[in-house]
């Protein structure tokens, strides 16, 4: 995939440094896990869709001033991207009620929440990415209480801009989980980001979001994410082209 040395293998993405130590360069992979990675399994060509949807949801973010970890997509599964410290946190935003959310306060699946919902996960598979409360969140020292509330307002941004794209591309946004990182204090000349800054990372692709597709009210029809590959249900590639052809304007 790469002459560069592997930095670290992911569940869906291989990273591997480059010329350039502020540069790494992201593959996406084929492979899917679902629940705690206890579903494995391979959605084919979902490398290549997901690294150019989120290709295009970077671009976005970044001509609407946000800053994120994207410089370009020199492959069609490649991704170069500006090196940083992952801060070990999951944000999730929600607008409608799916998933965790249900299972947990016994809201209905559909349920349109009054307002965004920003919530933050402790970002460790061993202990199963629990559900952290802001106490506990601060007592952790994860993160810098003003990178917290940083975080919470850029996700609350990334949701206003991402879903008014994806309702003009005839998707409800339902929720997502977003990943930042951290410029790290040995950032050279080429960056264009001082040490400390916090930076938008990972992916923002149908893995890790919540898309239905608005002309569809039957409930398994209208998923055009991972729930597809999560619940077993048919035509999972098919959905993630979807996404890529609305978002790319086909
Ligand atoms: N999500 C993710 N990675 C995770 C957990 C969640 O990308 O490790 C995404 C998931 O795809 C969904 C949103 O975050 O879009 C909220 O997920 P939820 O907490 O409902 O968890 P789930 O139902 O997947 O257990």
């Amino acid at each position: 995939m790469s002459a560069y040395e592997k930095l670290y293998e992911g569940k869906a993405k291989i990273v591997y440094q480059t010329d350039d130590p502020d540069v790494l360069l992201v593959c996406f992979k084929d492979d899917a896990t679902a629940f705690n990675a206890q579903k494995r399994g391979q959605i084919v060509g979902k490398g290549e869709m997901n690294c150019k949807i989120s290709t295009r949801l970077f671009q976005l973010l970044q001509a609407a001033g946000m800053p994120t970890h994207f410089i370009d997509s020199p492959a069609a599964a490649q991704m170069r991207v500006w090196r940083v410290d992952i801060v070990p946190i999951e944000a999730i935003v929600r607008n409608i009620a799916a998933g965790s959310l249900c299972r947990q306060t016994g809201l209905p699946l559909g349920k349109v929440l009054p307002r965004p919902l920003v919530e933050f996960c402790y970002k460790n598979d061993a202990l199963g990415d629990p559900l952290l409360t802001r106490d506990r969140l601060q007592m952790l020292e994860l993160a810098a209480p003003e990178q917290i509330q940083t975080m919470e307002n850029y996700c609350l941004q990334i949701n206003e801009i991402l879903g008014d794209f994806f309702n003009e591309c005839g998707i409800t946004l339902v929720d997502f989980k977003l990943e930042f990182g951290i410029v790290p204090p040995t950032a050279g000349p080429t960056s264009p980001f001082a040490a400390g800054t916090l930076l938008l990372a990972d992916e923002i692709s149908p893995d890790t979001c919540r898309l239905w597709q608005q002309s569809e009210d039957d409930p398994q029809k209208r998923v055009l994410d991972k729930d597809r590959f999560r619940q077993n249900l048919p035509d999972v590639e098919a959905a993630y082209q979807q996404v890529l052809d609305r978002v790319t304007g086909h």
